[in-house]
């Protein structure tokens, strides 16, 4: 499949997880991918080997999004080396877990700095380059957390909420250059996030879930190719689901 053939694309958190795959899948489909990360170096030139290997194109640039001169430097890099940028893929996002009662002030803002912050500072950075595309294309990863809400999640619940209003004003903003903007909110996908919930926890979900399963980050990828895709071209301010059916609105 080419249908991103030519295009430019920069995926945050890149290096593990949801957005390694989302990394992948857009080279699958001929895109040109700059693949971000911020403490795993070895993990992005993996994926950067996977897709060179398989004659696509990429490169990896570290930088912490939640960083002003950092998302700057991040967006300069990538659109100067890939000749423009037509694809932004907002996927980068940590999680600080505690009840409210016990929650740190740092562990609020850490959340927020790199899931909202770091969204909003990447997608600032990246519009100019973006208006200038024919097909401009903004993926924010958020959650059925920043939906139904979660008990011990209160930081990220407010942020990833956060990205679905963002995203909606983004679109409205940029929707007259054609630029489309949209959410995409998984449910419980196995990577690193989800590594450390106990047995008890993964049957919990699992019963609210009516696919009865979690699911692999290989699952996630393509909603998200298909949104910076050419048969997107009629969809914005949306936030699509990839939760077995988790939550249904
Ligand atoms: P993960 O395996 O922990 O990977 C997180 C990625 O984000 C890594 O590539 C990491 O890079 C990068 N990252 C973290 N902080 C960063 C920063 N300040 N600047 C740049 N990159 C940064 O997580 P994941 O499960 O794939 O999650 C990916 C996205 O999906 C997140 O936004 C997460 O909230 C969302 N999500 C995940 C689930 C799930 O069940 N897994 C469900 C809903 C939503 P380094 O390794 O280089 O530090």
């Amino acid at each position: 499949m080419t249908q991103l053939a030519g295009r430019k694309a920069l995926v945050t958190g890149g290096s593990r997880g949801i957005g390694r795959e989302i990394c992948r899948a857009l080279a699958a489909q001929g895109a040109s991918v700059a693949v971000n990360y911020r403490t795993s170096p070895e993990g992005a030139e993996d994926v950067v080997k996977d897709i060179t290997s398989a004659d696509g194109e990429a490169f990896a640039v570290e930088a912490d999004v939640a960083d002003p001169d950092a998302a700057q430097a991040l967006v300069k890099t990538a659109a100067e080396r890939l000749g423009g940028l037509d694809i932004l893929v907002n996927n980068a996002g940590i999680t600080r877990d505690g009840l409210l009662m016990r929650m740190s002030t740092d562990d609020w803002d850490a959340v927020h700095q790199t899931n909202l912050r770091g969204t909003f500072l990447v997608t600032k950075a990246a519009a100019r380059h973006l208006l200038r595309s024919e097909q401009g294309r903004v993926v924010n990863i958020t959650s059925v957390v920043g939906v139904m809400g979660n008990a011990g999640q209160a930081n990220y619940a407010a942020a990833k909420a956060g990205i679905i209003g963002f995203t909606k004003a983004v679109a409205r903003e940029l929707a007259s250059r054609k630029v489309t903007v949209n959410a995409v909110a998984p449910g419980f996908i196995t990577t690193d996030i989800t590594a450390d919930l106990s047995e008890a926890q993964v049957e919990g979900v699992l019963a609210q879930i009516p696919l009865a399963r979690l699911a692999g980050p290989e699952e996630v990828a393509p909603v998200v190719a298909f949104l910076c895709g050419p048969g997107a071209g009629y969809i914005t301010g949306q936030t699509i689901h990839v939760d077995g059916g988790l939550v249904m609105v």
